[in-house]
C-alpha cells in the first residue's frame, strides 16, 4: 500500500533527510507536492527523481524557469506563496512541514485543516500561533507530529494518558559553537563560526539560533504548546554531546529519556512510521565509544534569549509571536553582516519593549502582529547599524 506525502520546504536540511528516507522505498510513498522557496534547479531535480505531482516555487519570478526544468515531464509547476498554501491542502495523507520560519504559518494551517497526518519541524509557527494551530487541528482530526529532536524525544516518552503523573520535562541543549566562549569572545564571532555547529548539520536560520541558543528558547514554547505541562515544569539543560534528545520526569522519581544519533532521519523515520516503527540508515549509537554524557545549567546571562523566550512563553498572547518575528529579523540580519552577533538578542528584546499587541483570535492576526513586530524589529535595529 502506497502512502501519499508532500514536502513543504523539500530542498532545505529536514526536506532532504525526508526524502532520503522516502527515496530508499520508493514503492511505498507517492509524492504528492514537494515546495522551496527559490532553488529551481534542486526543486526540479526533486521532482524529477520522484515523479511529484506538483512542484511550487514559493518565489513566483522563478516559475517560468520551474516550467522549462520539468519540461517533458508529468510534475505541474506552480509559482508564489498562495500555490505554496495550495501545495499543501493538496491531498497527502502525510505532510512534512519543513519551510523556515513564520513562512511557514499559513502552509501549516493548510495542511492541518486539510486533516491527515502533519509533521512539524518547522517550530516558528507553532510558537508564535501554537494554540490556533492547534485547535485547528482538534478541529479537522488532524494529527500532529513533532520531528524536532527533543520534542520528538518527548513524544516517545510522555504518558499522555496520566499527564498529572509527569513532574517534569527536560529539553536537552548542545549548547551551539559558542558554548565555552565569553560575553566579550561572543561579541566578535564571525557568521561562519555560528553557522559551524558541533554536532548537528542544518539549515542557516537554526544554525544562528543554535549559537544564541533561540532555538532553545523557541524549543521552550513549543514544547508548552505541544505537552500538557505547565511552563515552569519545562527546564533546559546543556548536553554536550545531544546523544539524550530530552527526558520526561515522573512523579516516582523515573526519568525517561531518547537517545540517538545526532541525526534528523530518527525523528523523522519515527513520525513516518508511527506508531509502528521502521528501519533508518542512520548509525547505531555506540555507547562505549561516546564513553560520556555530560550536563550543565545553561547561562542565561551569556544567552538572554533563554530568558526572553521564557518571558514571553509566561507572559503568553502575542508575545511569543512578537518574539519570533524580531528574532527572524534579526538573525536574517547577522546573516547578512549587517548587525553584530550579541544584537541579535538586543533587537529581540528592544522590540518586544516596543511593542505589546493585544493576543491574537485568529490567524489573520498573527500575521498581522508578524508584519508590525517586524518593522519594530527594522527600526530597533537602527541604533546598530547606522
Ligand atoms: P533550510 O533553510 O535548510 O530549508 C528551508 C526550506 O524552506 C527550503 O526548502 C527553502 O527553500 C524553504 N523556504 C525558505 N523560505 C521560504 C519561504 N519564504 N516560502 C516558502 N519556502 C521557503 O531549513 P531547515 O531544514 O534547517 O529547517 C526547516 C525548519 O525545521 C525550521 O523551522 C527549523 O527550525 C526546523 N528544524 C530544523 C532542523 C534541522 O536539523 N535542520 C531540526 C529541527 C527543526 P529554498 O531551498 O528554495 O530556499
Amino acid at each position: 500500500m502506497t502512502r501519499s506525502v508532500s514536502i513543504l520546504g523539500a530542498t532545505g536540511s529536514v526536506g532532504s533527510s525526508t526524502l532520503d528516507l522516502i527515496e530508499r522505498a520508493p514503492d511505498q510513498y507517492r509524492l504528492v507536492a514537494v515546495t522551496a522557496n527559490s532553488d529551481v534547479r534542486k526543486l526540479a531535480a526533486i521532482a524529477r527523481r520522484t515523479g511529484a505531482e506538483l512542484a511550487v516555487i514559493a518565489d513566483e519570478r522563478r516559475l517560468p524557469e520551474l516550467r522549462d526544468a520539468l519540461a517533458g515531464t508529468q510534475t505541474r509547476a506552480a509559482g508564489g506563496e498562495t500555490a505554496v498554501i495550495e501545495a499543501a491542502r493538496a491531498g497527502a495523507d502525510w505532510t512534512m512541514a519543513a519551510i523556515v520560519g513564520c513562512a511557514g504559518l499559513q502552509p501549516v494551517m493548510a495542511a492541518v485543516e486539510q486533516g491527515g497526518t502533519v509533521v512539524l519541524a518547522n517550530k516558528e509557527p507553532l510558537v508564535s500561533a501554537g494554540d490556533l494551530i492547534l485547535d485547528a487541528a482538534r478541529g479537522t482530526g488532524a494529527t500532529i507530529l513533532p520531528a524536532d529532536s527533543e520534542h520528538n524525544a518527548i513524544f516517545q516518552c510522555f504518558d499522555f494518558a496520566r499527564p498529572e503523573r509527569v513532574r517534569r520535562v527536560i529539553l536537552t541543549a548542545s549548547g551551539g559553537p559558542f558554548r565555552d566562549l565569553s560575553l566579550a569572545e561572543m561579541a566578535n564571532v564571525t557568521v561562519e563560526q555560528a553557522v559551524a555547529h558541533p554536532v548537528w548539520s542544518m539549515g542557516a536560520k537554526i544554525s544562528i539560533d543554535s549559537a544564541t541558543l533561540m532555538n532553545k528558547g523557541l524549543e521552550l514554547i513549543e514544547a508548552a504548546r505541544l505537552f500538557p505541562v505547565p511552563a515552569e515544569r519545562i527546564e533546559i539543560i546543556l548536553h554536550r554531546q545531544s546523544v539524550i534528545h530530552s527526558l520526561v520526569e515522573y512523579v516516582d522519581g523515573s526519568m525517561l529519556a531518547q537517545l540517538g544519533s545526532p541525526d534528523m532521519r530518527t525523528p523523522i523515520a519515527h513520525t513516518l512510521a508511527w506508531p509502528d516503527r521502521m528501519e533508518t540508515p542512520v548509525a547505531p549509537l555506540d555507547l562505549a565509544a561516546i564513553g560520556r554524557l555530560d550536563f550543565a545549567a545553561p547561562d542565561s546571562e551569556r544567552f538572554p534569549a533563554l530568558r526572553l523566550a521564557r518571558e514571553a512563553l509566561e507572559a503568553g498572547g502575542a508575545r511569543p509571536a512578537v518574539l519570533n518575528a524580531a528574532n527572524e529579523v534579526a538573525v536574517a540580519a547577522f546573516l547578512d553582516r549587517r548587525i553584530a552577533f550579541l544584537q541579535i538578542a538586543a533587537i529581540v528584546e528592544e522590540t518586544m519593549e516596543r511593542y505589546d499587541p493585544a493576543a491574537p483570535r485568529r490567524i489573520e492576526d498573527v500575521i498581522a502582529i508578524d508584519r508590525e513586530a517586524r518593522s519594530h524589529a527594522a527600526e530597533a535595529m537602527k541604533v546598530f547599524v547606522d
